[in-house]
């Protein structure tokens, strides 16, 4: 394979070739310095490309039917004349080593689909890590002329929380159970979703799919008050209701857009993403550091063994690291 240089990047990209928007994402997951440096470049230049897609995260325990759905409801919307990517975050991957999520023989419609791109989850990395890299994928795709883009995550640990914050649109997909339907499902989903799909209505399950759906609106009344999402019910394997879904979804945009509020989410994101890698990047400029990272496990010792205040081990290791932050400052 011929190497690219950064132009090679931005033209096949800005080209919609599926190949080399798939190298484009392999640089920006690539940790090498050198590989970092050509990454920036080619996301500065494509940066006045992107932003054009509608953004969906996808959400649901192992077996809720997330890859059925996504197949489904991705070829839906290429026959509707869009082009789709689908991308993932797993936080169990990067422990692991190995990536479900994304993988494109679990969506056999829409991985032979000229319209639609799969990337499964990045493997390697912090959880971080991983958010970093997602978050760059969507604005290649974006660049690549994608204007749907499905983000889909387990309900696991923060990855939520983490999606909600790169999405115009949150959807959570749930199976109806047997008894309490909210059982182990976690509130802080129910908090961050804007939209509750119950999925696998059909056959024999229809009715319980019903009550599932009562359940959860009136979970969501007592949690949420006036500000309700929407909760519907559909079967990804037969097709259902997925149409009258995607158009709540197209409306959720408009209405959005309409306010003022699809701007604002967007710009509280970016600024949000920002802090993030200020974050990030100060926790590993401390940790990389061997003066800091020897007085942060002494201080560990003490503040455990009340020897000392938190916020005065706090104080210190900021103090230290203000002293040495030209030194300890790393590019990634
Ligand atoms: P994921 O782990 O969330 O990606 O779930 P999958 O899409 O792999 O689906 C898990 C299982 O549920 C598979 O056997 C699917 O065929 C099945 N499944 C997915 N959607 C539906 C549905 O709408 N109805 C029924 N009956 N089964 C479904």
């Amino acid at each position: 394979m011929k190497p690219l240089d950064a132009q090679g990047y931005v033209a096949g990209v800005r080209g919609g070739d599926r190949a080399i928007l798939a190298r484009a994402i392999t640089l920006i997951e690539s940790e090498r310095p050198a590989h970092a440096v050509l990454a920036q470049e080619v996301l500065d230049t494509l940066l006045p490309h992107t932003g054009g897609a509608y953004r969906v995260g996808i959400s649901g325990v192992p077996g809720a039917g997330k890859s059925t759905f996504i197949d489904a409801l991705g070829a839906m919307v290429t026959v509707g004349g869009h082009r789709v990517a689908v991308l993932a975050v797993d936080p169990t991957s990067s422990i692991s080593g190995g990536s479900i999520l994304g993988d494109k023989t679990r969506m056999s419609t829409l991985s032979i689909d000229p319209n639609a791109f799969i990337r499964p989850s990045p493997t390697s990395g912090t959880l971080g890590g991983v958010t970093r890299k997602t978050r760059e994928s969507i604005l290649l795709c974006e660049a690549a002329g994608f204007d749907v883009v499905l983000v889909e995550t387990v309900g696991v640990g923060q990855s939520e929380t983490i999606v909600a914050g790169m999405v115009d649109f949150f959807l959570v997909l749930l199976i109806a159970g047997a008894g309490d339907e909210l059982q182990g499902i976690k509130r802080g989903i129910l908090e961050v979703a804007d939209m509750l799909a119950i999925n696998k209505a059909d056959g024999d399950n229809r009715p319980r799919a019903t009550r599932a759906q009562a359940s959860y609106t009136s979970a969501l009344r007592l949690m949420r008050g006036s500000s309700v999402p929407p909760v519907v019910t559909c079967s990804a394997l037969e097709k259902t209701g997925l149409e009258e879904l995607w158009a709540l979804v197209v409306e959720s945009r408009g209405d959005l857009e309409a306010s003022g509020e699809f701007q604002r989410k967007r710009q509280a994101q970016q600024v949000g993403w920002m802090w993030d890698m200020v974050e990030d990047g100060l926790r590993r400029a401390l940790r990389s550091d061997p003066d800091l990272s020897a007085l942060i496990t002494q201080l560990e010792d003490a503040v455990g063994q009340a020897r000392t205040t938190p916020s005065s081990a706090a104080r210190q290791v900021l103090r230290r690291f203000a002293d040495r932050a030209n030194h300890a400052l790393k590019p990634d």
